[in-house]
């Protein structure tokens, strides 16, 4: 659906616009996903981490004329053919427009909320109903102020039900989110204490949930909830509601009567206004119990027979949020998305291909299954899967499926190849001639991609380092937003980015627009350039030797002493190199590299002399940022540098940058950020001064190859050091020393997690191997351990062995399988 540029400037009060030919279909919020430009209005929103006024030249030079903004750059003046809507709020002008198309659809919308559930909740509700009704509903978790207003923007002439998520962080946020969806039909999936921080109470939260649901005909939730209750009858919701319950007595019209298990499946018995029937669930946890009622709940008022139901809930899948990245054969990196197919998460996932893929030389190649329920025609709908792969430069399609292969013409001009099933994509064999390409493999889940995914990927034995890619760029956020918006981060990727990979790590934080890299040698700056990275790169620990790549990957050094100040100068000289970036770094008392104050005289008389290098920052290190105890030596240090770089900064006739906080710094001295800071460990979650609010980045998992009875008085590994006092279940692991798994942990000293268990290594670690003991545990052969993570945090595991986090982080070993994944 299109509207007109005039029709939207009147919605947002505007009474004219000076180019009125425009046609609008698409909004846009985020400057990097720029698809179909001639119609696209562009929304400059301020976050806190950005301003996307910053961007409209940029998007101006891509094609796109239509703008919303709250002020006019006097640089814009030059642009021609372009509007500029002008308002106060350019998020209220996104919702207000999102809002606007809304009110042209008379069709039942149903909206999810709740604490915890509400992306599977949704995506459950669409696979009970999907195949019934055309359905427009919101892609991933997409429930923000801004999301929301983007995902109600998909309704088309098909739309036949809204199916919308809505989750808030703030008071007053659900009134908004209310008049933008407009539900008929809500869905309370549980209350729980997530996002308690910033309101007064639970009650306070619950209340200000239920204002999604002021105008819905029905509210489906669970009776019993002695808070959710309470709430529904202080707003007099009371009344509306169609409930469910494990409570025999209660009068819901859906009563629960029994769960049965299996390993594998769960047999639910429901009786519904007096009837029983059980349906087969395909998930044995609790929260998928409450989550498949709360369905089924829906279907149900939405009258779909109790047959169909039965069907689909056998059929559900797993809701699964993450985008893997996986190193394949023959040099080729694997996006592999298992998510659900449709046109929207695809996009998405285009989108993450293009970061993934930022070498130049890198061919990205698409795999996709036909795209099931899209409410479009198969015609309409594979020109837009087209389009969407153009605009992300795909240069290859392959097709799986019948309805996509019926569609070949459409795909004529790019090279492609069709199969009507997996099976026969396999049997072509045409994957082995893959190479050094970047590959989107996007199948609904009946097509079983798994299985090509198997054959393209690399295989390593089954100890895998597991990267969260977006707890990167969280906690990246997480510190920009502690700082002066004028404040440039470089975030250190050295050794590897502590382990995680300095590649993937560096192509997602150019993403976010970081400022400057710093690794700590010339080789580890020159794989950036080759994979494409462009962000300027401090190298740390430069030698004479490392020159040329310096030059030839435009690396800036830090230069600590005279000795490579001088031969620095001489390269230059001879390549007639002139201004090439340096970074002066200062000794305060670190006593590691960096000159000193007696230095600065003939420093600043080198530096004047010569017009090869030019200064870009000078900086120095904090020897005990993290520590109360040295905050005296601390501020000394500091005020030492701001001596030196005032006394260097005078010297020079241009402007140089000043830094010196580290991760710690920054979290303990943040008036001290001067021009530029430092981020290391706490990028990766770990935060050096015990700071909450970071997500945890790496887990190291894995498994259990063998488990054994020994009988107490036997000994476990090499120098028999294990005794066993009792008789004992020991498992064997497939992880050791060579893997980076410290041998100090062995002897009980250190402890991993077995299903959500603390158990202990039992003898010695041994190279590729080590053995924990199980005993009294329901685990088997194949099962899953987890060294660090979420739950067993690497600070505490340090600590088991009188080490530090960076320790810890850098030594998982290179044949250690690194998985980057996002959620
Ligand atoms: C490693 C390093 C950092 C980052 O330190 P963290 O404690 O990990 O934040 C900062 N500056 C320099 C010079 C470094 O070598």
């Amino acid at each position: 659906m299109a509207y007109n540029i005039a029709d939207i400037a009147k919605t947002l009060k505007i009474k004219s616009v000076t180019y009125p030919e425009y046609n609008i279909s698409h909004l846009l919020t985020d400057s990097r996903e720029v698809f179909n430009p001639e119609e696209t209005l562009f929304f400059a929103l301020k976050t806190k981490n950005n301003n996307g006024h910053k961007y409209v030249e940029e998007l101006y030079k891509l094609g796109i004329r239509n703008f919303v903004v709250d002020s006019l750059a006097p640089e814009w003046e030059t642009l021609t053919d372009v509007n500029f809507l002008l308002v106060k709020n350019t998020l209220q002008a996104l919702q207000a427009v999102s809002t606007f198309h809304r009110d042209h659809f008379n069709v039942p919308v149903i909206a999810v909320t709740g604490s915890n559930g509400k992306t599977i909740v949704k995506e459950w509700i669409y696979q009970l109903l999907g195949s019934e009704r055309r359905i427009t509903r919101s892609p991933r978790s997409y429930n923000s102020q801004i999301g929301v207003p983007l995902s109600v923007w998909q309704m088309n002439e098909n739309t036949e039900l809204g199916l919308f998520e809505a989750g808030i962080s703030m008071p007053n946020e659900m009134a908004k989110l209310q008049r933008i969806i407009q539900p008929t039909i809500g869905v309370f999936t549980n209350i729980g204490d997530a996002h308690q921080e910033n309101f007064k109470s639970l009650k306070q939260k619950c209340l200000e949930k239920l204002e999604l649901f002021i105008n819905c005909d029905v509210i489906i939730c669970e009776e019993g909830n002695p808070l959710l209750d309470e709430c529904m009858t202080s707003a007099c919701l009371s009344q509306k509601r169609f409930t469910w319950s494990y409570n025999l007595r209660s009068s819901s019209p859906l009563l629960i009567q029994s769960v049965d298990r299996t390993d594998t499946v769960s047999y639910i018995t429901y009786s519904f206004l007096g009837l029983p029937f059980t349906i087969e669930l395909p998930f044995v946890d609790d929260a998928s119990i409450e989550n498949v009622t709360s369905a089924i709940a829906v279907a149900l008022y939405l009258t779909t027979s109790i047959e169909i139901i039965q069907r689909k809930v056998r059929q559900l899948e797993p809701v699964a949020m993450r985008l893997d990245v996986r190193q394949g054969k023959n040099q080729n990196i694997i996006v592999n998305d298992t998510y659900n197919s449709d046109i929207n998460s695809l996009k998405i996932a285009l989108s993450f291909l293009g970061q993934q893929a930022t070498e130049d030389s890198q061919k990205k190649t698409l795999i996709l299954s036909d795209i099931l329920q899209s409410g479009y025609s198969d015609e309409a709908l594979y020109r837009s899967v087209l389009d969407s792969a153009r605009a992300a430069n795909v240069e290859k399609i392959i097709g799986v499926g019948k309805h996509i292969s019926k569609q070949q013409q459409i795909f004529e001009n790019i090279p492609h190849a069709f199969f009507e099933t997996t099976e026969e994509f396999i049997e072509s064999g045409i994957w082995n001639d893959f190479h050094a390409e970047t590959i989107l493999l996007k199948g609904s889940r009946s097509f079983e991609f798994e299985r090509i995914a198997e054959l393209i990927e690399q295989k390593t034995h089954e100890t895998v380092l597991d990267i969260n890619l977006d707890a990167i760029v969280h906690n990246f956020k997480f510190y920009r937003s502690r700082l002066n918006p004028e404040t440039k981060m470089i975030c250190m990727v050295k050794a590897d980015a502590y382990g995680s990979g300095s590649v993937e790590v560096a192509k997602m934080l150019q993403y976010h627009k970081c400022d400057y890299f710093a690794v700590a040698v010339a080789e580890e700056g020159s794989l950036l350039r080759k994979s494409g990275i462009k962000t300027p790169i401090i190298v740390l620990n430069p030698e004479v030797g490392g020159f040329n790549q310096l030059f030839e990957s435009y690396l800036e050094p830090e230069v600590y002493n005279f000795r490579i100040l001088d031969a620095f100068i001489r390269e230059a000289q001879r390549r007639g190199i002139s201004d090439f970036p340096i970074h002066i770094k200062m000794d305060t008392g670190m006593h590691r590299l960096g000159f000193t104050e007696e230095d600065l005289p003939r420093l600043v008389e080198r530096l004047l002399s010569q017009k090869a290098l030019r200064v870009v920052s000078t900086f120095s290190h904090l020897a005990a940022s993290e520590s109360w105890a040295f905050d005296e030596f601390t501020t000394g240090q500091i005020s030492t540098f701001k001596k030196l770089a005032a006394a260097l900064q005078q010297g020079l006739d241009y402007p140089i940058w000043k830094h010196i906080l580290n991760s710690a710094g920054i979290e303990r001295f943040p008036e001290e950020q001067m021009d530029m800071v430092r981020l290391g460990i706490s990028q990766y979650g770990v935060s050096a001064s015990g700071l909450s609010g970071l997500r945890n980045v790496c887990t190291l998992r894995t498994t259990i190859l063998q488990i054994k009875h020994i009988e107490a008085g036997e000994t476990v590994g090499y120098g028999r050091k294990g005794k066993v006092e009792h008789d004992s279940d020991i498992a064997t692991l497939r992880i050791g020393y060579a893997d980076g798994l410290s041998r100090q942990f062995g002897n009980g000293a250190g402890h991993v997690l077995v299903k959500d268990k603390l158990v202990p290594f039992v003898g010695n670690i041994c190279m590729d191997l080590s053995m924990i003991d199980v005993t009294g545990l329901d685990v088997k052969e194949g099962d899953p351990v987890i060294i660090f993570g979420d739950s067993l945090s690497v600070t505490d595991l340090a600590k088991t062995i009188n080490t530090i986090p960076y320790e810890i982080l850098t030594s998982v070993s290179s044949r250690v399988k690194r998985i980057y994944f996002r959620e």
